[in-house]
């Protein structure tokens, strides 16, 4: 019985592909191995229907008009299970409900061929072409429906094929060279799949060295720039150590030198100096101890219930007794609400940004302190008529020891710690803190303090 030949080679190399795909899936434990394994599997038993239809009926009739029940289910379920493999492929599982839609269609679909359809010599064509709508289903999955790879464009055109063969042999009344031919082909067309399928493995495999090592990158880079940062911390710190310590041992050595004849006045001006310097010395120390709380997230804020008004005009006039000649307009809303702040801490703030406005903008030029009350929190900003900053100034201004002036004989000290820590300080608030141009020029500093809620 020749024929029953033509679904050997179709059986064999399904039986391979469920093998192969099996044993991929046993070590790699991926989904889609297990469905495609499923659907090889589905896919020997059909053919051995097939074989087993053959043998048991007419050699000479049309071997899908005599496939019975099973072989008709099992025809239907490699289609579906191909389908399924598909979506599994391209990471889109179907859900249970559409399953259960499948398995719905799948028993009115049998009931019609199997019942209606019986006998009328339509069998076969409707069953391949039933059959070849899934694949083509299946096509379309992988071709449109995912993410571009190799794998989905060459397993999508392959089912493509399998699927306009599947309608082409279910319009042609073939002999048995033909039935073979057709056998063959879709022998071939299947082992594309199958291997195409193996092949997503290895796609992975690159996939997850390729992200091994722009994590491996991005931590190196990460690296070089603590390492750059430990460089600069430690050049900064001397500097701005060794400037005040370098005034003071000038200062204190003149002063205690014996044969030095200073007047009182002078002795005055010189211990002016020191006293000044040990400030300075004082508020580096200060700060980096806020910078390291900050960063090891220990910085405690003791939020009260508090009036900004008065906290902002004290801020204001002590800024005034520092620079009399300088121009600063504070406009406030008559009742701005309570907010939740560290009176000491938000003080702080302020005064930074305070004196960085008088330090960054020229001797005349007036700075502005504005307050509103924006979505449920109080805003503050600070504006001066400086040179404003460049969008990546803006975007780095609030990182620790950025300093747009990094040369030593910048006109003022400072270690650039004074921005960074009022980020880590309005933060612990659970405000925000940003910069923008002023309008007229120059840079206005804000940031925002959560309104005290009435308790009710
Ligand atoms: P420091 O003033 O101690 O250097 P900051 O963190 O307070 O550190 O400021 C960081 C840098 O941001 C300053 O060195 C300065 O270049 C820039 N900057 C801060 N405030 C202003 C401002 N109002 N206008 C222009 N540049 C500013």
């Amino acid at each position: 019985m020749p024929s029953a030949f033509v679904f050997v080679v179709p059986a064999g190399v399904s039986l391979v592909l469920a093998l192969l795909t099996a044993a991929a899936y046993h070590q790699a434990r991926r989904g889609y191995l297990a469905v495609w394994a499923a659907a090889w599997a589905v896919a020997v038993l059909y053919y051995l229907a097939l074989i087993g239809a053959v043998m048991a009926g007419d050699p000479a009739g049309d071997v899908f008009g005599m496939l019975g029940p099973a072989g008709t289910t099992l025809g239907w379920a490699r289609a579906v299970v191909f389908w399924l493999g598909a979506r599994w492929l391209v990471g889109k599982p179907p859900s249970r409900r559409l399953v259960a839609l499948l398995l719905l269609g799948t028993l009115l679909w049998l009931g019609c061929v199997l019942g209606l359809l019986e006998g009328q010599g339509l069998a076969a064509p409707v069953t391949r072409m039933g059959e070849a709508t899934w694949f083509l289903a299946a096509a379309a999955v992988l071709l449109l429906g995912g993410p571009r790879s190799m794998v989905g464009l060459l397993a999508g055109t392959m089912l493509l094929l399998l699927g306009l063969q599947g309608f082409l042999a279910s319009w042609l009344v073939m002999d048995l060279t033909g039935t073979i031919a057709s056998g063959w082909v879709s022998s071939a067309l299947a082992l594309a799949v199958g291997l195409s399928v193996l092949g997503r493995l290895l796609e992975e495999e690159r996939e997850v060295a390729n992200a091994r090592s722009r994590e491996l990158a991005a931590a190196n880079a990460r690296l070089a720039e603590l390492d750059r940062l430990k460089s600069d911390f430690v050049s900064m710190v001397s500097h701005e150590l060794r400037t005040p310590l370098g005034l003071i041992k000038g200062y204190v050595g003149t002063l205690l030198r014996r044969d030095a004849t200073l007047d009182d006045a002078t002795r005055l001006e010189f211990l002016q100096v020191v006293d000044e310097e040990t400030d300075s010395l004082t508020e580096l120390v200060t700060n980096l101890l806020d910078m390291s709380r900050i960063e090891a997230g220990t910085l405690r804020v003791d939020c009260q219930p508090t009036p900004l008004g008065p906290l902002l005009e004290d801020c204001a006039a002590r800024l005034r007794a520092r620079e009399p000649a300088r121009r600063l307009d504070v406009a406030l809303p008559p009742a701005l609400p309570l907010v939740l702040a560290d009176e000491r801490r938000i003080a702080q703030v302020v005064e930074n940004l305070l004196t960085n406005a008088v330090r960054y903008s020229p001797d005349a030029a007036p700075i502005a302190v504005r307050a509103r009350v924006v979505n449920g929190s109080v805003e503050v900003a600070v504006a001066d008529q400086g040179p404003g900053l460049t969008p990546e100034q803006r975007a780095q201004v609030f990182e620790k020891f950025f300093r747009i002036d990094q040369s030593d004989s910048r006109r003022f000290g400072g270690a650039g710690l004074g921005l960074a820590i009022c980020r880590g300080i309005v933060e612990a608030h659970r405000g925000r803190i940003w910069v923008e141009n002023g309008a007229g020029g120059g840079s206005v500093f804000a940031f925002t303090l959560p309104v005290q809620r009435e308790e009710p």
